[in-house]
């Protein structure tokens, strides 16, 4: 019997995932008036609803009706880390599968980023990141990547202002998905977050950095350069295999050209690997004939793999060098390197005490 009732029970959508006019088609077809419509967008994108049952100005007949249809994926909080050294806090998800994902919260003085996961996992292999042990598990859908940041402002009180998708996964390896999570978060009906306080990081997945271009936005887009050669991008990232370095800069410099955004390169320094004098030669080379900005990141150290960082001055003898050739560069100050670091260590932590890989 029960099994028959769980065989005929329809399928629930997320709810979340549906933009404004979407939902209002939705809404519109259970019988409801559009103001209720826009009422349930602003519980969900604004209030950051966890439940139909707060959604107060609603009939409690329209919320049970709601909730035969749609939900509100359950994404409890794991954990919950404070850093004493910058007050930049860490929070670890479990998605209704059980799957982990983590986010950051960063104070600047110029307002609150959240850092996002794309993916619970990533396929993408870069020898140095610790989101890629596992492996992909699967995509995140668009209401999971959203409500990283709505349970933030949520759990904090405090508005976020600027978002960086630089969490676990690769955002262009899920494309459909980081795409409509760009124009909901920015959407004058949910947060209507700037898109130029926005940053999307890739690996250099080319055709899609192309489709991005065309997309209309105005957001920075980040490559990861981390080789200053098409050899030694390859030994550290697989996935430059697949697309040649001319081809990635390439890719960038079109889109500079169709967005009018500048892009950041990201290249976190690994001491002997890619620290040295003729990456200096050489990343001026690929850089100064280009309008753009280099970020230097010293690499975090991952358990399982043996990359160190170099020390203070060293990197900063890397960055003077390339500042002298003209190059924009900043090296990225640490955060939160007290609570598991940045890039996914959190989340491994959890995945290797409890012997999964999640
Ligand atoms: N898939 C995207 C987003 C990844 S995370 C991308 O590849 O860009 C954002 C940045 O952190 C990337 O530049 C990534 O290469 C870098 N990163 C990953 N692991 C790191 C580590 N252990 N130390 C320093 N930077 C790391």
């Amino acid at each position: 019997m029960i099994e028959l009732e769980s065989m005929n029970r329809k399928e629930v959508k997320d709810i979340c995932s549906f933009d404004y006019e979407e939902l209002a088609e939705e809404i519109g077809i259970l019988g409801e008036k559009p103001f209720r419509s826009r009422q349930i967008y602003e519980w969900l994108h604004r209030k950051s609803a966890d439940s139909f049952d707060e959604m107060t100005n609603l009939s409690r007949n329209l919320r049970e009706r709601l909730s035969e249809t749609y939900e509100i994926r359950k994404m409890e909080l794991v954990e919950r880390q404070i850093s004493k050294e910058d007050s930049t806090e860490k929070f670890l998800f479990e998605l209704w599968d059980g799957n982990m994902i983590e986010s950051v919260l960063m104070r600047h003085p110029y307002g609150n980023s959240v850092c996002v996961s794309s993916q619970a996992g990533c396929r993408m292999g870069c020898r140095f990141c610790a989101s890629a042990i596992g492996g992909l598990k699967r995509n995140l859908s668009p209401s999971e990547i959203l409500r990283q940041v709505y349970r933030i402002q949520r759990i904090t009180k405090e508005r976020v202002s600027h978002i960086v998708v630089m969490g676990t996964g690769e955002p262009l390896d899920n494309y459909e998905n980081f795409v409509r999570f760009i124009r909901m978060i920015s959407d004058e009906h949910g947060l209507n977050i700037s898109q130029r306080n926005i940053t999307a990081s890739t690996c250099g997945i080319v055709p899609n950095i192309k489709r991005l271009s065309l997309e209309g936005f105005q957001i920075t887009l980040a490559l990861s350069l981390h080789g200053s050669s098409q050899e030694k991008r390859e030994r550290l990232m697989p996935v430059a295999r697949q697309y040649e370095l001319q081809e990635v800069l390439k890719a960038c410099d079109d889109y500079f050209k169709k967005t009018g955004r500048r892009v950041t390169f990201e290249y976190s320094l690994i001491e002997g690997v890619n620290d040295r004098t003729e990456d200096v030669q050489e990343l001026t080379a690929i850089l100064k004939p280009r309008n753009c900005h280099l970020n230097l990141i010293p690499v975090n150290p991952v358990r399982e793999r043996d990359y160190r960082k170099p020390d203070r001055k060293n990197a900063g003898i890397f960055k003077n060098k390339l500042e002298k050739n003209g190059i924009n560069v900043t090296i990225r100050r640490e955060r939160g390197s007290d609570i598991d670091g940045a890039c996914g260590q959190l989340r491994r932590r959890y995945a290797a005490a409890d012997g999964r890989t999640r």
